[in-house]
């Protein structure tokens, strides 16, 4: 079996070198950015001479990129997926897409005997690196059996969710929580800071209270201790809580604190923060209040 790979971010870049080493399989990799195809040619990965290249000799196709607008380009655009797979190949988005394009891409590619999985994951760059990855996906579940265990070769947990679309809808849900409890930790040790307690004993007591998450301990690794370089960027984590807006406005679900929450982004962004990583929004609260929030 052949897999192809595209988009070697930050997150698909050690997916996909973990889909290396785990499988015995060739793997055929494709990105715009020279560099990134290198880390996985390095660790045994062959790279594409080009997009349509790899989608005509792969039976298996995986596309890490980073909003919906990217993905339907390199599977409708042209020398893209849906023109040169062939009948039989299986397409498994594992970006952060809306659950409407992912529905509309695989219905496009159901007309070219192309099956798709939606099958975004979430954990973070750490864990991607080490291979412990949630990957959830919707979409037919024979097809999703049959390819477990190239999923499960890059990652920890592998949840089939339901039809597509549905692995999108649980990665928007579980986002925008990530992002509300961040932007709450945000504002919690903003408010520590400007009262003057100390800070290390504020957070000790919140990651072993009550007010604990997994983004306030995230943010203690991040823009708490002044590191800001993306591992995964504002822009992105705007398109996700955007998306996210979106669902519940489609389907009729206040929204009392997720569109504070991108107002939030909306400013960090702003601010030329976007390339920054999404804890960056942190900087927001600094600068109205005129001082820095350190651990
Ligand atoms: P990234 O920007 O680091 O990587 C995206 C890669 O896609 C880049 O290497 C870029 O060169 C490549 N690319 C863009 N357009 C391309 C094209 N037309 N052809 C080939 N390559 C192309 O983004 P990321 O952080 O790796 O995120 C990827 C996806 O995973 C996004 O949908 C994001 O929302 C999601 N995600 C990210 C994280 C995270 O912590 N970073 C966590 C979970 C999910």
């Amino acid at each position: 079996m052949k897999i192809g790979y595209i988009g070697l971010g930050n997150m698909g870049g050690p997916m996909c070198r973990n889909l290396i080493k785990g499988v015995n399989h060739q793997v055929v990799v494709h990105d715009l950015n020279a560099e990134a195809v290198a880390t996985c040619v390095a660790v045994g990965g062959t790279a594409a001479s080009s997009l349509a290249a790899l989608a005509a000799e792969s039976d298996v196709i995986f596309t890490s990129l980073p909003t919906p607008r990217h993905v339907e380009a390199v599977v409708l655009g042209e020398g893209g997926i849906a023109a040169h797979a062939k009948p039989g190949t299986v397409f498994i988005d594992l970006s952060t897409n809306a659950p409407a394009m992912v529905k509309r891409l695989a219905a496009e590619l159901a007309t070219r005997g192309i099956a798709m999985l939606d099958s975004p994951v979430t954990g973070g760059v750490p864990r991607a690196e080490a291979g412990t990855i949630v990957v959830m996906a919707g979409g037919n579940e024979a097809v999703f059996e049959a390819n477990r265990a190239l999923l499960a070769a890059f990652s920890g947990t592998v949840v089939h969710v339901g039809p597509i679309g549905s692995a999108s809808v649980a990665k928007l849900i579980n986002n925008m929580l990530a992002f509300c409890n961040a932007a709450a930790a945000m504002e919690g040790m903003t408010m520590g800071a400007m009262a003057g307690i100390d800070m290390k004993k504020l957070f000790g007591i919140i990651t072993n209270g009550s007010g604990d998450s997994a983004a306030i301990r995230s943010l203690g690794n991040r823009a708490l201790v002044g590191k800001f370089e993306a591992s995964f960027a504002l822009d992105l984590a705007y398109k996700d809580l955007g998306l996210a807006v979106e669902l519940a406005t489609e389907h009729g679900v206040p929204g009392m604190i997720a569109p504070q929450v991108l107002n939030l982004m909306r400013m960090a962004r702003g601010l030329g923060l976007g390339g920054e990583d999404s804890s960056a929004s942190l900087k927001v609260y600094e600068k109205v209040m005129g001082r820095e929030v350190r651990l």
